[in-house]
């Protein structure tokens, strides 16, 4: 048996086959231009490993994840010119011979395969991505949360830190959230560069670091998870995660119930969660 694994991103899709989701045989990295042609490349390269017996997709989005609707496995209202109402699962699926497809979102899989990477099980943990945008994927007691559509914790507001109280933030749709104000195309808004080429002294670091805290304090406050793994470019600003995590437990202030239980942590598969994830959906898939 043959897994097939895809982390469909806004600028690379990251293909990979395996035996099993963490016995990665090979992979290979292309550019997202179109769909047609994306998609087109992505079979191209899957049939030539063999044959896929299950495919799963973990996707940038908005997607939709309502099993019983007719748009399942759609990427639906994204602004990404041309992936708008795309049909990536069904696509994908037919293209490999009509293989079981698992689709989920991007932060999801991530979410999924850092969970089973700390022991699977019962266990509850939060998902960030910190890059281009912010997205957050859920597992709660060992089940990715999807609610009604899937969570978008990248566009809670957070409280303004006092020394940024000028700037307007870049979200589109609400300027100032949390991916507005500290996603890394927000943070070269504001000061010219990237978190991690700013000197260590720079109010940048504390301030990004106090914005990611407040999203992780909402995230153990409403859903209680023992963890949040923070990934993506951005959090690869060296002592970036550790200001989090202190920032995060200061907010706090030794009140809620699960509080010491509750760690800010960088992902245990580094850069792979997205694609382990990926391989975890096909397993999935397979067996159901
Ligand atoms: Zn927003």
């Amino acid at each position: 048996m043959m897994l097939g694994g895809i982390e469909a991103g806004g600028t690379k899709f990251v293909l990979a086959v395996g035996s099993a989701p963490g016995a990665i045989a090979a992979r290979h990295v292309i550019p997202t231009r179109d769909p047609e042609v994306t998609l087109a490349e992505a079979a191209e390269w899957f049939a030539a490993q063999g044959t896929v017996s299950a495919l799963g997709i973990g996707s940038f989005g908005p997607v939709e994840l309502d099993p019983s609707s007719e748009r399942w496995g759609f990427i639906t209202n994204t602004p990404k010119p041309g992936w708008a109402d795309c049909d990536i699962a069904g696509t994908l699926g037919r293209a490999l011979g009509g293989v079981p497809v698992g689709f989920d979102t991007d932060v999801n899989a991530a979410a999924l395969a850092e969970h089973r990477t700390a022991g699977g099980g019962g266990g509850s943990l939060a998902y960030l991505t910190i890059g281009t945008g912010i997205g957050g994927g859920l597992v709660l007691e060992g089940r990715p949360v999807h609610g009604i559509a899937h969570p978008e914790i990248g566009h809670i507001y957070p409280r303004r830190h006092p020394q940024d109280m000028e700037f307007a933030g870049i979200c589109p749709h609400h300027g100032d959230c949390l991916e507005g104000l500290a996603s890394g195309p927000a943070i070269l808004a504001r000061w010219g560069k990237s978190l991690s080429e700013l000197p260590a002294d720079h109010p940048g670091h504390a301030i990004i670091a106090d914005y990611l805290a407040q999203a992780c304090h909402t995230i153990f406050a409403t859903v209680a998870v023992e963890e949040v793994v923070i990934g993506g470019g951005v959090a690869n600003t060296p002592g970036l995660v550790e200001r989090v995590a202190e920032r995060a437990r200061a907010l706090d202030a030794g009140y809620l119930p699960g509080g010491r239980r509750h760690t800010v942590i960088r992902p245990r598969l580094g850069g792979d969660s997205g694609i382990v994830g990926a391989m975890l959906l096909a397993e999935a898939a397979g067996k159901a």
